[in-house]
């Protein structure tokens, strides 16, 4: 059991705005993950798949007369100074064709990138590893968890996050550096498409404090609005600090469990404490909400 746990009941949130499926790296289809949401309690769930908008319709038509709002996200790939950090879009509209132009850039580079992640692993003797993710790859984004799942599958670790550790992450043999988006370009994408721009789990980022407030700042410079005060991927007692940062750059707060499917023990659906007081919510002013409540 994680940090991330001891949460009763009577405070969770019923909002989730950060989640993926087959579309990108997660494990339940559109539709399974809606009805995961509903059992788990859910009243709003975006989902934000990676540099994919091609879960959205069916994740919309399996919510209908569920109770459920589904909010149309995405969580966008984009590289600022060197780093990989990512930008969730929410309320987007997924027919825009700014931000599918955008994001069909981003998955032409995935395309590359997994036949890469592949000749890198040959070269160090993994063989047929491409294959392998793209068996677990259920939808057109073949992203690292897929290869991950497949060299777990086949002995190379004894779990995802070792196999991140060992093969795939920057220094490793799996590890292809590329260049994302900007951040300039992604909110500018996700605002074209009526959506709003957050950070999501700052917590992950490896950037020194004066660094992550050259990001933020460029951030809400370009647009941004929000920022993941709570994150799945990132510890809950972390949030004031997160809370403190929103307050002092503008931004608003949100929350995600970048819910990846029920294997990824971690963070189940339905289990976020309430946002930190003093920190506004992203969702605040949705007049769908009330549809919702
Ligand atoms: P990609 O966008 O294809 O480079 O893959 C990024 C995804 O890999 C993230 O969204 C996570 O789902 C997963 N991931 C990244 N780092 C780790 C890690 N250390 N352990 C497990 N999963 C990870
Ligand atoms: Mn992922
Ligand atoms: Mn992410
Ligand atoms: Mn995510």
């Amino acid at each position: 059991m994680s940090a991330n746990s001891a949460v009763s009941i009577a405070e969770r949130l019923r909002i989730d705005l950060h989640s993926h499926s087959t579309a990108s790296d997660g494990s339940l289809t559109p539709a399974a993950l809606v009805e995961s949401a509903v059992a788990a309690g859910l009243r709003v769930l975006a989902l934000t798949d990676h540099d994919n908008t091609a879960g959205i319709s069916e994740a919309r038509a399996a919510a209908e007369g569920r109770g459920l709002l589904l909010v149309p996200g995405v969580e966008v790939s984009v590289t600022w100074n060197s780093q990989v950090t990512h930008i969730v879009g929410l309320r987007i509209d997924p027919d825009n064709t700014v931000l599918q132009q955008g994001l069909a850039g981003l998955r032409e580079f995935r395309v590359w990138r997994a036949e890469e992640i592949g000749r890198r692993l040959a070269e160090r003797g993994i063989e047929g590893a491409l294959d392998g993710a793209r068996s677990f790859a259920k939808g057109e984004i073949v992203g690292r968890t897929h290869f991950a799942r497949w060299l777990v599958q086949e002995g190379f670790a004894p779990d995802t996050r070792r196999v991140f550790e060992r093969y795939l992450v920057r220094g490793k043999p799996g590890h292809v550096p590329g260049q994302w988006a900007s951040l300039q370009d992604a909110v500018g994408w996700i605002r074209a498409a009526g959506g709003q721009a957050v950070v999501a789990h700052p917590g992950r980022y490896k950037l020194s404090a004066s660094k992550m407030a050259e990001f933020l700042d460029a951030f809400r410079q370009a647009g941004g609005e929000g920022i993941e005060v709570l994150s799945g991927s990132q510890a809950f007692s972390d949030a004031p600090h997160f809370a403190k940062l929103a307050r002092y750059f503008g931004l608003k707060g949100s929350a995600g469990s970048d819910y990846h499917g029920p294997e990824q023990t971690y963070l189940a659906l339905g289990r976020l404490p309430l946002l930190p007081e003093g920190v506004p919510a992203i969702w605040q002013d949705w007049p769908e909400l009330e549809l919702a409540a």
